[in-house]
């Protein structure tokens, strides 16, 4: 095809590469076709994928198309000089690709396609946006590999482990807690991955269903056609099902079949959109459970965050054993990170989770049954052996594997308001 664009598309394919330099080759292995506008748009994914990027921005800003990646949780701009005079060219590949509507302009739209990429299966979300200045096109990437880990690669210590493996087995229900991105879904596919065998009927409902799990009956939420978490919950305690998979217990009707779920011998996993494990019990109250049935039904809450990981290959040596007066860490910061080609500059490269692991046990049960007040739930915790998101950061922070300004960028903040 020539839409006249080619010299300028080429053009814009040697500037495509990464901002800090970690991709400076131009390859075009995700389709074969010479269309210059799919290579682009394909060039485009390719350097977002080989970024490690989960999710790819494309928005027409004044008078160029801005292109940035989300990598490890970060916005970052992509090199690439796209004339404004493509970014409709662009827009509309996508749309074709992801099954949307091209000739639509003024309304958002969805859709999903799927690839292989470097023999693994990535599935694509997209969404447009009509916005003032053009459309605006979010793409985000489900690596099959990087959604199902193994619960043993989840990042818990050993006793972390057992702990968290008694929950679930619990046959109760486990609730995992986080804001978005903080690696919920990935952890719960760990679990419902560990449980799935012949002797389990396991059905999940979710919105989106992120990854297909062979043997596993999965729902997809579909509020326009009245497929909501709770119809769709409420169908699931009708088929025999032993372990269910909530996405997400976004209202009061929700957390009462979740209630309803475990009070009647299934195993519930599910998420709630809070920070640590205390105020997912609070949440849980807000919702108009009671304190009996949460104390009876809930196995353990996880709270979980999700913290860069310091860059193996340029990263400077941990500074242990500087605990600093008052208890203010200052171990764990590495000396400066250089940053380095793997790393695109920036001093970290993947991501890994830390934890807050609250059991329910037969004391803290009696404890919140009584009302204890907040700071006495929370040195029953300590006393308990819990350890914070803050103290599990700090841990992670002296092994070298993550720093203390990434703990307490993540979590928002420092030791001396550390808390559950
Ligand atoms: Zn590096």
């Amino acid at each position: 095809m020539d839409n006249g664009y080619g010299r300028l598309i080429q053009q814009a394919m040697i500037n495509i590469r990464y901002k800090g330099g970690r991709v400076q080759e131009q390859d075009t292995a995700i389709s074969t076709d010479d269309d210059p506008v799919v290579q682009l748009a394909d060039g485009l994914m390719e350097q977002a994928l080989t970024a490690g990027a989960s999710d790819l921005h494309i928005e027409s800003v004044a008078d160029a198309t801005r292109c940035r990646i989300r990598v490890d949780g970060q916005l970052i701009l992509m090199d690439a000089d796209i004339p404004v005079k493509l970014h409709n060219a662009i827009i509309s590949r996508f749309k074709l690709m992801c099954g949307m509507d091209i000739a639509e302009h003024r309304i958002p739209q969805d859709g999903r396609t799927s690839f292989f990429f470097n023999g693994t299966r990535i599935d694509v979300r997209a969404s447009v946006l009509p916005v003032f200045t053009g459309e605006k096109l979010v793409l985000r990437f489900f690596n099959a590999a990087v959604m199902l880990r193994d619960i043993t690669e989840l990042g818990f210590s050993e006793t972390e482990l057992e702990t968290f493996r008694s929950i679930c087995m619990s046959r109760k229900a486990v609730i995992i807690s986080g804001p978005v991105n903080s690696g919920k879904t990935t952890t719960l596919y760990a679990v419902l991955k560990q449980m799935n065998d012949r002797k389990n009927c396991i059905v999940t409902i979710e919105d989106p269903v992120e990854y297909q799990l062979q043997g596993i009956s999965q729902v997809q939420v579909n509020d326009k056609a009245g497929l909501t978490y709770a119809s769709g919950l409420r169908a699931c305690l009708r088929q025999d099902s032993d372990i269910i998979m909530v996405g997400e217990i976004r209202d009061e009707v929700t957390a009462g079949l979740v209630v309803r779920a475990a009070l009647t011998g299934h195993s519930v996993y599910t998420t709630l959109h809070t920070g640590t494990s205390l105020e997912a019990v609070r949440r849980l109250m807000d919702m108009g459970v009671s304190m009996d049935n949460i104390t009876a039904t809930i196995g353990g809450v996880v709270a979980q965050r999700l913290v860069r990981r310091v860059c193996p290959h340029c990263r400077g040596p941990v500074d242990s054993g500087a605990r600093e007066p008052r208890g203010i860490y200052s171990l764990g910061t590495v000396t400066e990170p250089d940053g380095c080609d793997m790393c695109a500059g920036t001093g970290y490269l993947g991501r890994l989770a830390i934890h807050e692991i609250m059991p329910m046990t037969a004391e803290l049960r009696k404890a919140l049954l009584d009302g204890l007040s907040e700071s006495d739930l929370a040195s029953l915790m300590v006393r308990m052996g819990i350890k914070s998101l803050w103290d599990d950061g700090i841990e992670k922070a002296e092994q070298g594997l993550t720093d203390i300004r990434e703990v307490r960028r993540v979590l928002g903040y420092g030791p001396d308001q550390r808390r559950f």
